[in-house]
């Protein structure tokens, strides 16, 4: 089944080479991950099709008017009801919203679609936000210019998991917070690099941590379990105390952690 994204957007012309590029590119082409834009200007209205005005009480910037959205709404509500895909939620990105995350992704991936309304300027009048948006989407504790690059964000994060994307189906499951922890580090040929191919001259060669070359799968798994609890025992110490509050946490990793320098 499809996944849909209906994005409301003043410059669709910034998703045009990303749905041409890299392992996702096959979703696009095929329709696995079927995204719409919708030029907000195409349902403005008058000579200047304008979107946005000043904002009432003062202030600077401009606000993004509510009548070119409920139009634009109005026209993805009847190509969705068209094309039989019921009526999807409408996301907003905004850095009010809740931050979004590998499990919200997961949820979305495994979803019909939503729409995507991308904010510019000082944001969208509330009354709109009010009247037909069902989730506000944040892509962190930081302020961009406009709603398009998390639009993006998403539906990358959401691409990907989609079947058959990825060449190897196991390579997003061991992806960061896929099982609430962060990666393990990677390595590659070759087996010991010379520390002058990495820029130290008269540093000691670099090998690959034996263990990755040893063929014992139990303990590479292991190997890796534990570089992933350290790595996020040391930098998202949160996401450990949450995984054990979801009881995700082995006796052996306790007794890992209970022996980790942090
Ligand atoms: N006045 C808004 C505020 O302070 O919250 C910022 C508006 S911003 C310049 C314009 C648009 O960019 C927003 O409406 C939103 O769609 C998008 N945006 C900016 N930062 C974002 C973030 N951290 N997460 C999600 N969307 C963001």
């Amino acid at each position: 089944m499809a996944v849909r994204f209906d994005v409301i957007t003043l410059f669709p012309e910034l998703f045009a080479p990303f749905q041409s590029v890299g392992v996702t590119r096959r979703a696009f082409e095929s329709r696995q991950v079927d995204v719409r834009l919708w030029p907000l200007r195409d349902h403005a209205e008058g000579v200047y099709r304008r979107v946005d005005d000043r904002p009432f009480g003062g202030g600077p910037g401009m606000v993004m008017l509510v009548e070119p959205l409920v139009r634009c709404l109005a026209a993805i509500r009847a190509s969705q009801s068209a094309d039989g895909a019921g009526k999807l939620p409408v996301l907003l990105f905004s850095p009010a919203g809740k931050p979004l995350t590998q499990q919200r992704v997961q949820q979305l991936a495994a979803a019909p679609g939503a729409v995507l309304l991308c904010g510019r300027y000082e944001g969208i009048d509330q009354r709109f936000i009010d009247a037909h948006v069902d989730e506000e989407v944040s892509m962190g504790d930081y302020v961009l210019s406009g709603g398009e690059l998390p639009a993006l964000t998403l539906i990358d994060a959401v691409t990907r998991l989609q079947p058959g994307v990825l060449h190897d189906a196991a390579s997003h499951e061991q992806d960061s917070f896929s099982d609430g922890l962060l990666d393990c580090p990677h390595y590659s040929r070759p087996e010991v690099l010379p520390a002058s191919a990495v820029g130290v001259e008269g540093g000691a060669d670099l090998p690959v941590p034996p263990v990755l070359m040893s063929g014992h799968h139990a303990q590479i798994a292991r190997w890796r379990r534990e570089q992933q609890l350290a790595i996020t025992a040391r930098r998202r110490p949160e996401l450990i105390e949450a995984a054990r509050a979801r009881g995700e946490l082995s006796k052996q990793d306790e007794h890992f952690l209970s022996k980790l320098a942090l």
